[in-house]
């Protein structure tokens, strides 16, 4: 048999699916791979059942159904501040993923550097060598997760392509301030670089903190490519509906590379999701303060357990410290916990540079009888010395 391509041998299958796997193998309560065990809201199940039967069924244009653009557009206008063509700024991707994969693949070219924040979600290392670049990792330090101006302007003089910004960020629950945007903005514009955003968790940040999206600072639409989705802010991680915005001369690569890789996202789902991109502030509102509650419902069991964790700003994950478990590793911990507590968890090293083995991170986007199942469950560990 012919050898498989060196590419797909420089990285390992996703760490978060596999603890889904391991935790549906033991029973467990899946606190690792980050989505909802609740419903979307009625309004868009209500839809689907009727687009079921009234269509559409056929290819979506290429780029996105202009109705569900235009939606978008008008959506993110009202929340990003920026006046958006659906015509020429945005394309409909199969979820974020495909948004990023798509946004490095006509940022970059093979051998050039992307700046990496670490902790990451572990796709973006995927998506450098993907995309032929190579990462260039700078630290966003605990507890707080800030970077360092010096480390951060010192990967700027390599000259990087790119840099990938999470924001709200998975794993670290960091939200970046005005200020820290504006420094990376400014370095972006002085070395000339793109900066990729991932901002699936815009509408999940917790008082006082605030989204700010780097698209809308001065001067940064220009170098900005925005990726997110319509997966978190719905509770439709399934539908896979995500979405590039950038400038008409980013987005007419984007359109290409989109198209030979998927076609198009979901004609019927697409359809279907407008309702939800006309929902009201309030719907937005609602999100927030159910997810704020479910952070606060969590963290009291964590702080009950005796766990230390770095409490999130935004996103629905919280790094977890387990220093003091002594553990072999990280992931035999997360093996450990499943098995034993019957909780899964993702270790750190998915998603650390540095720091690696002291971490594990859970998600607590679930129903509360859910948490407080799980929560019980984590009290075990309470009896730790
Ligand atoms: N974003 C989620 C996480 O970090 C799920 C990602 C996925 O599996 N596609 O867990």
């Amino acid at each position: 048999m012919p050898d498989i391509s060196k590419r797909t041998k420089l990285f390992s299958e996703s760490v978060i699916r596999k603890m889904t796997r391991i935790s549906l193998q033991h029973g467990a309560i899946n606190l690792s791979q980050g989505f909802p065990d609740f419903n979307p809201p009625e309004q868009l199940t209500n839809e689907l059942r009727r687009i079921a039967h009234a269509g559409p069924h056929q290819y979506a244009i290429t780029w996105g159904a202009p109705n569900f653009r235009r939606a978008l557009a008008e959506k993110q206008c009202r929340f990003m501040g920026i006046d958006l063509d659906p015509d020429e700024n945005i394309v409909v991707t199969c979820g974020s993923t495909e948004a990023m994969m798509a946004a490095m693949l006509t940022a970059c070219n093979p051998g050039d550097k992307v700046i990496v924040f670490s902790p990451f979600y572990e796709n973006y290392v995927a998506d450098t060598i993907l995309s032929g670049s190579e990462p260039i990792y700078v630290a966003l330090h605990p507890p707080d997760f800030r970077f360092s101006v010096d480390e951060l302007t010192e990967a700027f003089r390599q000259r990087p392509k790119a840099l990938i910004l999470c924001n709200p960020a998975n794993p670290s629950g960091k939200v970046f301030s005005p200020e820290e945007l504006r420094i990376i903005g400014e370095l972006a514009e002085a070395y000339d670089t793109f900066v990729i955003t991932d901002e699936v968790y815009e509408h999940i940040v917790y008082a006082p903190f605030r989204h700010t999206y780097m698209a809308s600072l001065p001067g940064m639409f220009s170098r900005t490519i925005s990726c997110s989705s319509l997966s978190k802010t719905y509770s439709i991680t399934g539908w896979r509906l995500g979405y590039v915005i950038a400038p008409r001369e980013v987005i007419e690569g984007v359109r290409k590379v989109h198209d030979f890789l998927t076609v198009g996202a979901a004609a019927p789902l697409q359809e279907a999701a407008i309702v939800g991109l006309h929902m009201p502030d309030a719907y937005y509102e609602d999100l927030l303060q159910s997810y704020t509650r479910k952070k606060e419902l969590f963290l009291g069991y964590l702080d009950r357990a005796g766990l230390a964790y770095t409490s999130p700003e935004g996103a629905y994950y919280v790094l977890v410290d387990i220093q003091k478990f002594r553990p072999e590793s990280d992931m035999a911990f997360c093996e450990w916990l499943t098995k034993e507590i019957g909780v899964a968890a993702v270790p750190g090293s998915s998603f650390f540079r540095e720091d690696v083995n002291r971490y594990i991170r859970f998600h607590f986007a679930k129903k509360d009888e859910t948490l407080i199942a799980a929560g019980e469950k984590l009290l075990k560990l309470a009896a730790w010395e």
